[in-house]
């Protein structure tokens, strides 16, 4: 069995908010026992609707913000159960990229200086070695080293967000968060940015979690896909059997979404859905996505459906294949088709 890069187990992320007029605390439970491992070299991509709980997931995992409880494994380093003093050692070997390369970067540092902070912080390199790395690095973003005398105002969105990669992979970290890297940018510059990140990939062996909510960047992007809804999990696998093949609605639905090539594919699966993410304060009994789910029975109402392996690989957390049509671990494509799906 292949090491990991990265090991999650059971992670859970509550925020306090405040306390109701009877003095009761109010907690928001943003995430909900995810559970998702990298092994080196790979990405995962982590897709769901806005208030999935994705981006929270990806910060958590870092401890950019603090997980109430679960396992993070860091290769064989526990990064859960790091001191303050061990997350800031941590840090050069795990890194974020973040959506907006308009402000993730500190306007009144040349790229010299953005580039160079990581190495001041987190190695002993001269300074010679340094601006040499610099270079280097921008090289390898395909940016000219020229440009590191200038600041972050005279870069174009794509240009920046180049410069928050080579910020990023300048450390040589283990493990990256690519935290919607693309969406602030234009199509064409998009492809040029996802092609570079392969690149930097191929050559350094980092594994990335790539959290998105645009499902052709990530199956563009990543061999593996983990599906969330309203802070939880519920569906894991190849991205080729997942997209294909989905085995949970919620899946099927973000999935049918995405326009296909074939027109008559797209029409047929079509499936929309109603209505928003339902008050994480209070989110649904058992299966959190009944209220929005057209196949819903009384036992989604009652029971917490628990991860059924897939044929084809992976998981998915739906009733459906344990009870009613009991799909088995089948594909939901059959009843798809068999029944039009409105959710509501
Ligand atoms: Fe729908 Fe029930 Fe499956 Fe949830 S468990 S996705 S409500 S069928």
């Amino acid at each position: 069995m292949t090491a990991l890069c990265l090991n999650v187990e059971d992670l859970h992320v509550v925020y306090d908010v405040g306390s109701t007029a009877l003095g009761r605390r109010r907690r928001l439970h943003a995430v909900n026992g995810v559970s998702l491992a990298i092994p080196p070299g790979e990405t995962l991509g982590l897709v769901g609707e806005s208030g999935s709980g994705k981006s929270t997931t990806g910060l958590a995992i870092l401890r950019l913000i603090e997980p109430a409880s679960g396992s993070v494994r860091l290769g064989n380093t526990d990064v859960a159960g790091a001191s303050r003093q061990e997350i800031r050692k941590l840090r050069r070997r795990m890194q974020i990229v973040f959506q907006d390369p308009f402000s993730s970067l500190n306007p009144s540092m040349t790229i010299q200086t953005l580039l160079e902070e990581p190495l001041l912080i987190h190695t002993d390199m001269p300074a010679s070695e340094r601006r040499a790395m610099v270079g280097k690095t921008l090289e390898a973003v395909g940016l000219h080293p020229g440009y590191a005398v200038r600041y972050p105002h005279e870069f174009s969105g794509g240009q920046r967000q180049r410069v928050a990669i080579a910020r990023a992979m300048i450390v040589r970290p283990e493990f990256v968060v690519l935290d919607e890297p693309v969406s602030a940018l234009d199509v064409s510059t998009q492809s040029q940015i996802l092609n570079l990140l392969k690149t930097i990939q191929t050559e350094s062996g980092t594994a990335f979690l790539l959290v998105a909510h645009d499902l052709a960047v990530v199956r563009l992007m990543s061999p593996n896909v983990a599906v969330m809804y309203l802070g939880e999990i519920v569906e894991t696998g190849p991205s080729a059997r997942v997209y294909d093949q989905p085995a949970h609605p919620y899946s099927a639905a973000l999935i049918s979404a995405v326009p296909f090539p074939d027109p008559q594919r797209q029409r047929g699966d079509r499936i929309i859905l109603r209505g928003d993410l339902p008050n994480p304060m209070a989110p649904p009994s058992g299966c959190r996505f009944r209220t929005r789910c057209p196949f819903a029975m009384d036992v989604c109402t009652a029971e917490v459906p628990l991860p059924v392996p897939i044929e084809g690989g992976g998981t998915a957390s739906c009733h459906l294949h344990t009870h009613g049509p009991r799909l088995g671990g089948q594909s939901l494509r059959p009843l798809i088709h068999t029944r039009r799906m409105q959710m509501v």
